[in-house]
C-alpha cells in the first residue's frame, strides 16, 4: 500500500491531484506544512519531489532557524 502511494506521488501535480500535502521536519521537532500551490508555481506541477533538495533549501525553522531537516508527505 504505502509502496504504491509512493511509486504514483512523485510529482507536485500528482500530490495536489491526490489531496496530499507536504510537510517540513526540523531536527529540533518543530515542524510546517508547506504551501503547495506557492511550490507549484515556483518549480512546477512536474517537478519530482523524491530526493529534492531545492525544496529544503527554501525552508529554515522559525523556532531553531537551522535549515529543515526533512519533507514528508501527508494526507489533507
Ligand atoms: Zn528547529
Amino acid at each position: 500500500m504505502e509502496r504504491k502511494i509512493a511509486r504514483s506521488l512523485e510529482t507536485l501535480g500528482n500530490l495536489q491531484a491526490a489531496g496530499y500535502q507536504l510537510y517540513g521536519h526540523c531536527y529540533c521537532g518543530h515542524g510546517v506544512i508547506l504551501d503547495l500551490e506557492m511550490l507549484i508555481q515556483r518549480f512546477g506541477e512536474d517537478y519530482v519531489f523524491i530526493n529534492e533538495i531545492r525544496i529544503l533549501r527554501l525552508l529554515r525553522c522559525s523556532v531553531c532557524r537551522r535549515p529543515a531537516g526533512q519533507i514528508t508527505l501527508q494526507p489533507r
